[in-house]
């Protein structure tokens, strides 16, 4: 059933994924809804199906000069290279004599001859030991959905062409999408499919644009144009809504936007207990440009660049100049405060710029992160490289993530030893004692983190892995959001014993998933001993009027009787009671 044409208010709840409430009408990004049958055709019609593969050809690459330069003049040229790869596929004489030959000897619709073509390509390159050819696919996905709309004559709603204001309706976004939004143009997003710490939502997060992820069939609930209330906070999207609520709304977003100015008073206040522990606040970035926001919500350094978006936001390899004034400029930007460098965190959710190109069963199961990385130590090196010379200055520090035990991390410090001998060979300055941690993002990196401990100089702990892997439940999926749970008594173990090892080895334990910014988490998470918690820039001021009201000595009692709670329910209740009682019910939005 699809889109009623009755103008009804209704509300729509899915999972909060990037706070802030904005005012707008829909716009649907249709992506999926085509789909291409298998048409015969007549001999007499085999020239006009080719002339029309012809036609199609030369839109598509219209189309995308048109974006490059749209791309170069609005985000820089760097960005705009992406289309360089994808109008050589358009122009690539394999495929495209491929097309016409099959044309002719099938006697089919051109539409479904070029997916038949595309497909086979896209799986010769999948099994390709060849790194760069693999990386094709992404582009060739996204030209041949551009193609194939242009084929049946149907118009194809890009990102990129969108203008004025709205608020963007769609079955599922990739992180790429999202990288490439205008906060200008999108005033907030709602998708059916996501979880509230995929990759899509954090970066929503970061980019401050509101977003409702795992809204399940919405899209086929609403129209384009229609009125739309997106409430980031609450997770909820009302379709038409009348006067009243209208009225209700804006009062809403008066009062969030009165509380942030509020809150951005404790922006030169220190993140301290009251009775005198520091903890560390500071930001995840995706982008250098990111590291602006962060300084301005009052971060104390960078707790996770999270590199892989330099990938995804160019759908390929930066080179190792790239990268090293990517880091470069952060490491600037927050000096003398550190910036914590993680190493290309690809794979699972993020692995494409644009549309779905991974051929795994289980990408988060799979290749992805330092697995990846081993596996190609060369692009591997590059990266450290890069790290390790924008390090002169000794304030940064360089992470691995989705460490499983010592021998992988011993392989990654062995590559990183490699890297820093070559840049004495050549006599460029680095930091010899560039600090070097991992990511316990995976049980059993928390399980082994006492010999992890000795192998490395701090934690940061990922909690969006580590409660995906602990509860066996996919972060980014919405039909079992309500099992992903980080109140999980497993997790919070696991958290516990990986700072206490920590603790009795010496290093620096941060923590850096989004329980960070999780208010209710706040007092135990100070209470169980980090020494950082690093989230995204906007939840930074009420984390710190958080740890500003507590004492640690509290905060330590706290956090033993949470750790003894048997179920998460029981968690929950105790950390919702608690949080009301010290700073009442209406501050939970
Ligand atoms: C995590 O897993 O908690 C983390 C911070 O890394 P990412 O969200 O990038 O996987
Ligand atoms: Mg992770």
């Amino acid at each position: 059933m699809r889109k009623p044409n009755k103008q009804v208010c209704v509300i729509y709840r899915g999972i909060p994924a990037s706070p802030g409430v904005v005012i707008g009408k829909a716009f649907l990004l249709d992506r999926e809804s085509i789909q291409v049958t298998q048409e015969r055709i007549e001999e007499n019609e085999v020239a006009k199906e080719i002339l029309k593969f012809i036609k199609a050809l030369n839109e598509t690459k219209e189309e995308i000069l048109k974006i490059k330069e749209k791309v170069a003049k609005r985000v820089d040229p760097d960005h705009a290279k992406i289309f360089d790869a994808q109008l050589m596929i358009m122009e690539d004489e394999l495929i495209n004599s491929a097309v016409i030959e099959e044309i002719k000897k099938t006697k089919s619709n051109a539409e479904f001859v070029y997916q038949e073509v595309i497909e086979q390509t896209i799986k010769t390159l999948s099994s390709s030991k060849d790194e760069y050819l693999r990386e094709r696919i992404i582009d060739i996905n996204a030209v041949a959905s551009r193609l194939i709309y242009n084929l049946l004559g149907i118009k194809h709603l890009t990102l990129e062409s969108i203008d004025s204001p709205v608020i963007l309706v769609a079955r599922s976004l990739s992180p790429g999408d999202v990288v490439h939004m205008k906060k200008e143009s999108i005033l907030g997003f709602a998708t059916d499919m996501g979880g509230g710490t995929s990759h899509v939502a954090l970066l929503a997060k970061s980019m401050g644009i509101p977003a409702v992820v795992g809204l399940k069939s919405f899209f086929d609930q609403i129209q384009d144009k229609q009125s739309v209330i997106l409430d980031g906070i609450k997770g909820e999207v009302l379709i038409c809504p009348d006067e009243q609520t209208l009225k209700e709304y804006k009062k809403r977003r008066r009062y969030i936007l009165k509380k942030t100015a509020e809150l951005s008073e404790l922006k030169s206040l220190l993140a301290k207990t009251k009775d005198g522990r520091r903890i560390e606040l500071s930001a995840n970035i995706e982008l250098p440009s990111d590291a602006d926001s962060a300084i301005e919500y009052g971060a104390e350094g960078i707790g996770l660049f999270r590199t892989e978006y330099l990938y995804i936001a160019q759908a390929g390899f930066p080179t190792e100049e790239e990268q090293y004034k990517a880091y470069l400029e952060v490491a600037e930007k927050v000096y003398p405060k550190s910036v914590i460098l993680r190493t290309f965190d690809l794979g699972g959710d993020k692995f494409d710029g644009h549309t779905g190109s991974i051929y795994e069963t289980n990408p988060f199961l799979g290749w992805r992160a330092i697995r990846a990385c081993l596996d190609l130590p060369e692009i591997f090196k590059v990266q450290l490289r890069a790290m390790l010379k924008a390090s002169a200055k000794k304030n940064i520090k360089i992470m691995f993530p989705m460490i499983s035990e010592v021998g992988e991390l011993q392989r990654a410090k062995a590559i990183l030893d490699e890297a820093k001998e070559e840049l004495r060979r050549k006599k460029i300055p680095f930091d010899e004692h560039v600090p070097v941690g991992i990511m316990v993002e995976i049980p059993s990196a928390a399980l082994a983190s006492d010999s992890l401990a000795e192998a490395c100089d701090f934690f940061s702990i990922g909690t969006n892995d580590l409660i995906q892997y602990t509860l066996a439940v996919d972060r980014g999926n919405e039909k079992i959001a309500h099992l992903y749970q980080g109140f999980h008594p497993a997790v919070l173990k696991l958290i516990k014993e990986t700072i206490d090892a920590g603790r009795r080895n010496g290093i620096w334990v941060g923590l850096c998933g989004e329980m960070s910014a999780d208010p209710l988490a706040t007092t135990l998470l100070v209470g169980m001993g980090v020494d950082e918690l690093s989230t995204s820039a906007m939840a930074i001021p009420e984390i710190k009027k958080i740890i500003r009201s507590i004492k640690f000595e509290d905060a330590k009692r706290h956090a033993q009787k949470v750790l003894e709670l048997p179920t998460i329910d029981d968690v929950k209740k105790f950390l919702i009671e608690d949080y009301a009682k010290r700073f009442g019910k209406e501050n939970r939005n």
